[in-house]
């Protein structure tokens, strides 16, 4: 997919959201919250659903639990205009409770379609419902801070998924903050590790997924892929016309 046939698909995505009664909680809601975000980024935070503030303003973590993730963000040099964030339900429980088993089935279908669209490198679930999806049967306190392959059935047909605990838990319990400075930390590492393994079927293949992924052509992959395989791996992000102005964020670490 090109750059504009990711952001094409997000937009339909997002206004099918907006728009969409499959489960009880449109009754309730203000407006949904379908997700924001870089399209062409490598890495999509995945919450649990929105809350007051959310609802009210239509995005994703604007709230208390918002200014925490930016921080996190800002912990390895990002901004929240790097990633792309949303949800597992993109509409908000009434009274924040946990959404209920019918109601994520219901809305499943657009995070896997965002995930198809993005095709990320690495997923980082936020909290014990959207690590769920990805990480079924495990528990948070021991799996916060690992990784695992992402199930293509999940829309990531070749992503890295890591665990952190909700903003909104941190942001109770400093122990679990302090947890999530030092989970954030080493996600630049994971993204690299996520790379590596994702270059190496990709080159052969003569990638399918590059050639408007400027971040895939920062030195550390793309030197790497040049010399490993013979193939210009590196030239695939270079070819591209015009990386957006914040394209090199990613590659900063
Ligand atoms: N908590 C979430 O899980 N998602 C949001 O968007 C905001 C708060
Ligand atoms: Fe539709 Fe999801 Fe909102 Fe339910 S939570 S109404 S499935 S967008």
């Amino acid at each position: 997919m090109t750059s504009a046939e990711r952001r094409a698909a997000l937009e339909v995505i997002g206004a099918e959201v907006r728009t969409c009664t499959r489960c009880r909680l449109h009754e309730t809601r203000t407006r949904a919250v379908p997700g924001e975000g870089d399209p062409d980024t490598e890495v999509m935070f995945v919450g649990e659903g929105p809350g007051s503030n959310e609802d009210r303003e239509g995005r994703p973590f604007v709230g208390r639990a918002g200014g925490l993730l930016e921080r996190l963000l800002s912990h390895v040099g990002w901004q929240r205009h790097d990633v792309f964030i949303t949800n597992v339900v993109k509409c908000r429980p009434p009274d924040n409770r946990d959404p209920e088993p019918d109601e994520m089935a219901a809305c499943a279908p657009y995070l896997r379609r965002q995930l198809e669209a993005l095709d990320p490198s690495v997923v980082v679930t936020l909290g014990r419902f959207s690590m769920a999806s990805f990480m079924p049967g495990v528990r948070i306190t021991q799996a916060h801070g690992t990784t695992r392959l992402a199930d293509p059935a999940t829309g990531a047909r070749d992503a890295t998924v890591f665990a952190m605990y909700h903003p909104a838990y941190a942001l109770r319990n400093p122990a679990v903050e302090r947890e999530s400075f030092d989970d954030m930390a080493q996600i630049p590492a994971v993204l690299i590790e996520a790379r590596e393994r994702r270059r190496v079927p990709a080159a052969s293949a003569h990638a399918e997924s590059g050639p408007d992924r400027a971040a895939a052509s920062t030195p550390t992959s793309g030197t790497n892929a040049d010399t490993a395989t013979g193939n210009p791996a590196v030239e695939i992000g270079t070819a591209s016309a015009e990386p957006p102005p914040d394209a090199d964020q990613l590659s900063l670490f």
